[in-house]
């Protein structure tokens, strides 16, 4: 398909998207323009910059991303740039969250901890990929929208909470899989606590120059690797 083409027909789905408004986007017209959006976001976002497990491309390409953000940002739901969920929060770049759910190296099996559940949109990815999802957001309103869009959804393995993520969550220790949607300064020695053995965390770390790093836990020695360098809202400290 040369660009031309393809620029205009991204046009036409969203031109769809705007007269129909998000109350329509379920209907089988909608369907097409919004899986046509899905298959370009996973072919030119991600699959383009290199993230290639088919069971992330998969979710990717399955989970309605713009039934995670508010209204006037719908059009925009499939853009290759994190959006505003409100509370001066953001839903992520979509590569970013394919890439970081990709490092999770997930079969199906896993208990997975999430800190910073925001839209959840991250949360219904991992949920699609995983067991078990329990996901912590500091912000009650936007912890409670977004159990309650999940539920909505269907969504049976996630346990959502509003909470400080510095503490985990103690209750469901150990996690096979602690992904971060929010940077802290260091990562914090909880949640290092809370990974099982042979467990996995995938976390943006840093206050302004931030990397996104991954930390896996063998016989009780961690090892930490660098991906690459990202830029997260902070993890900030509960009162
Ligand atoms: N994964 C989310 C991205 C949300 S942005 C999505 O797909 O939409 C990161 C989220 O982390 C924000 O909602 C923020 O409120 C939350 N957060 C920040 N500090 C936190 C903390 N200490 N504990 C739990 N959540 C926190």
């Amino acid at each position: 398909m040369n660009g031309n083409r393809h620029r205009s027909i991204v046009g036409i789905c969203i031109l769809v998207l705007a007269c129909a408004g998000p109350g329509m986007l379920c209907s089988s017209k909608g369907e097409t323009a919004v899986d046509h959006l899905k298959e370009m976001m996973v072919k030119k976002q991600i699959e383009a910059r290199g993230v290639s497990d088919s069971r992330v491309l998969a979710a990717m390409r399955s989970i309605d991303r713009h039934r995670f953000v508010p209204d006037q940002h719908v059009t925009a739901a499939y853009e290759d740039h994190p959006l505003p969920i409100g509370y001066g929060q953001t839903i992520s770049q979509p590569y970013i969250v394919a890439l970081m759910t990709e490092l999770c190296e997930l079969d199906g099996s896993e208990k997975v901890l999430e800190i910073g559940t925001g839209s959840g949109y991250q949360t219904a990815v991992l949920a699609t990929l995983a067991s078990e999802v329990y996901s912590i957001e500091i912000i009650e309103p936007l912890g409670k929208a977004a159990a309650l869009r999940l539920s909505t959804m269907g969504y049976k393995n996630i346990h959502a909470r509003v909470g400080d993520g510095y503490a985990g969550w103690p209750e469901g220790a150990p996690f096979d899989v602690i992904i971060l949607t929010a940077s802290p300064p260091e990562i914090p020695q909880a949640l290092i606590d809370q990974m099982s053995d042979n467990g996995i965390m995938v976390a943006p770390v840093g206050d302004f120059n931030q990397e996104l790093v991954t930390l896996t836990k063998q016989g009780g020695s961690l090892t930490k690797r660098t991906i690459t360098y990202v830029r997260f809202v902070p993890m900030v400290r509960g009162r």
